[in-house]
């Protein structure tokens, strides 16, 4: 069996939030076997908590927001891609404001703050959730499919007619050593035509070229650490986002696919769950 795990001690990490701007304060705690992962505001009368699971997604506007009652909590979807991806089932996400700190626009300060803290084994076999049947959602052009898989595969088509990232194609099986190596430090990108409306819309507050990569029309703002940096950090999304189910074993095909079709596809794969012969 492969059992459940936590983090070995605490971790703080305190740093600026992406679409609000505002500092935060993040602390990890170690949780027992069958927690999952939970949010807690500090920061709100009675410290509520809001469960990572695919029932409290409220919004999927350029990230993923949960929500519990009046209580949210913003871009949570690169720190769940950390936990998945470093293997921690269970963790208590302390946080003094609502939204998850943006690090470096990748999912790097996450995974050296689990690290650092280190992981432990829990006793208890971790349960996975297995596709039985193929799933699939289609809207605006952009389409996911989901077939039955020994792993968690994810086959990503990022398709664009911007002159300068072109269509990129990246294929991974999402192994610690793969989600270490080949996808972490896949940072957050911004088509540079965009800021502008994002920031009217009230996004994108506490971007800058620290955290964000920023392509104009004739070239990248900042120099990239992959060649294919986007695919990439579209992949470590869809990890984060179905980091939501918990650790899932599908082969997932994903074209120009975005935070709403990933939960889309999400609810399918719940709905099957719930309405099918499923078994393991
Ligand atoms: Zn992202």
């Amino acid at each position: 069996m492969t059992e459940q795990q936590t983090l070995r001690a605490p971790a703080e990490y305190a740093g600026k939030a992406l679409h609000s701007g505002v500092p935060v304060y993040m602390r990890l705690l170690p949780a027992p076997a069958n927690t999952g992962i939970v949010f807690r505001r500090i920061d709100l009368s009675g410290e509520p908590e809001i469960p990572a699971t695919v029932e409290h997604i409220v919004s999927t506007v350029r990230n993923t927001t949960l929500g519990n009652g009046s209580a949210q909590v913003m871009t949570v979807e690169h720190l769940i891609a950390a936990l998945r991806g470093t293997g921690v089932d269970n963790v208590v996400v302390e946080l003094d404001e609502g939204e998850i700190p943006l690090g470096d626009g990748s999912a790097q300060v996450f995974v050296d703050l689990i690290q650092r803290a280190g992981v432990s084994k829990q006793g208890v076999s971790r349960q996975y959730l297995r596709l039985q049947k193929p799933v699939w959602v289609s809207r605006n052009g952009s389409h996911m499919v989901a077939v039955p898989a020994d792993e968690l595969k994810i086959t990503y088509t990022f398709v664009t007619d911007h002159p300068v990232v072109g269509t990129q194609f990246g294929e991974y099986t999402i192994t610690e050593d793969v989600f270490g190596r080949e996808l972490a430090k896949a940072r957050t990108l911004v088509f540079g035509r965009d800021i502008e409306f994002l920031l009217s819309q009230g996004l994108g507050q506490g971007g800058d070229l620290d955290c964000v990569v920023i392509v104009d029309d004739d070239g990248y703002r900042n120099s990239l650490r992959y060649h294919d940096e986007i695919v990439r950090h579209k992949i470590l999304d869809v990890v984060g986002d179905m980091g939501l189910l918990g650790f899932l074993h599908a082969h997932i095909f994903a074209v120009r696919s975005g935070h709403e079709l990933n939960k889309g596809l999400m609810q399918e794969i719940l709905r099957l769950r719930d309405t099918d012969d499923w078994s393991g």
